[in-house]
């Protein structure tokens, strides 16, 4: 089923309904789940069916052709604002939330939403990207947490609660979003691609992990052939050549260009693979699992059998790591060295005691 174009969140819809029949629908919500399920779309629905002209609320079936529906669309509309990180800094700028020095707190997010609605009944905001929220621009929002708006609603959307700070947690209510079915993703992307062979866009869909943004990027030819290379790097039956790979990621990562968003997200990449691959290895660690089969089970049955699993849980939580010093504009070449090192080291660490 679909809500108003999104796929595979009906949970969340039906929660929200209940809610408004109810007349209980809070003002401070967190959004989490993996990057590229809907979230922010999800949200910008929501505003939409909050301020639709055509339809009541706890019908929460926005109309999506009265003026207000398109305005909140073209992220035109006066009552609905969203925040997000811009491209060139590492977190959401507090001028954001509380206008620059010579405005503030008569200016940004926090003062707009506690004005009068200008043309519907509510205001709304919504902070996409709020894993790049600093301790400074929490602080910010503690105030309108805390004592929201009459009728305001504000909604945070983040990967994970764990990116968010305690103190935003407990003030906001908690919305889980489910990653994407893998016969959703995969039926969409031969939609958006009709060329693609089944097969393909269930390997690619498989790689995506319930995200269909992940999922498209897996289409690039380029990513594709790094892919390949890298599994059976890491798969091979002889000692892994880190240094080899060390070169490889460095110039896959160069290949992406100058600019410095595009060599992140090859990055990226690159430590999700890592994390599958490791992630499979522990699967394959279970003789009579059958998950481990498909596009990685040999690499991993391989890996398995050399004796590199048991380094992996210390191996995944590098790359975690890894993945919070992309976010945070780390020097890339210092992080691809010091991470590998690290894996390497998880790996040669559990082989000498086995000796
Ligand atoms: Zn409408």
């Amino acid at each position: 089923m679909s809500w108003c174009g999104i796929e595979g969140h009906d949970d969340v819809v039906n929660r929200f309904r209940t809610s408004l029949q109810r007349g209980r629908l809070a003002s401070t919500f967190l959004f989490v789940g993996k990057s590229g399920i809907g979230k922010k779309k999800f949200a910008q629905r929501f505003a939409q069916a909050l301020l639709c002209s055509h339809t009541a609320n706890e019908e929460l079936a926005p109309c999506l052709q009265c003026d207000s529906c398109l305005q909140i669309e073209a992220g035109s509309h006066p009552d609905v604002e969203t925040v997000s990180k811009p491209v060139d800094k590492s977190t959401i700028p507090i001028e954001l939330f509380i206008g620059d020095l010579k405005n503030r707190n008569k200016d940004g997010l926090c003062y707009r939403l506690a004005l009068r609605p200008s043309i519907g009944d509510r205001r709304i905001a919504i902070i996409d990207d709020a894993d790049f929220m600093n301790q400074e621009g929490a602080n910010c929002l503690l105030k309108t947490l805390e004592e929201p708006p009459p009728r305001s609603i504000l909604i945070l959307i983040a990967t994970s609660e764990q990116t968010q700070l305690p103190t935003i947690r407990s003030r906001c209510q908690t919305v889980r979003f489910q990653p994407l079915s893998l016969e959703f993703v995969t039926q969409h992307l031969r939609e958006i691609n009709p060329e693609l062979s089944e097969a393909d866009a269930a390997e690619r869909a498989w790689l995506g992990e319930g995200s269909l943004d992940q999922a498209l990027e897996f289409l690039d030819p380029e990513l594709e052939g790094f892919r390949c290379e890298l599994w059976e790097s890491l798969g091979s039956a002889a000692q892994t050549d880190y240094l080899k790979i060390t070169k490889d990621i460095s110039t896959f990562v160069d290949g992406a260009g100058k600019e410095a968003p595009k060599r992140r997200q090859r990055l990226r990449h690159t430590i999700r693979l890592f994390m599958l691959f490791y992630r499979q290895l522990m699967l394959a660690s279970f003789e009579s699992s059958t998950k481990a089969k498909g596009l990685l089970g040999e690499q991993a049955q391989a890996a398995q059998r050399a004796g590199q699993g048991e380094a992996t849980p210390m191996q995944i939580d590098r790359c975690l790591q890894a993945l919070r010093e992309v976010d945070a504009n780390a020097n890339l070449a210092t992080l691809i060295e010091c991470w590998i090192d690290d894996v390497a080291a998880a790996q040669l660490g559990t082989a000498s005691l086995r000796r």
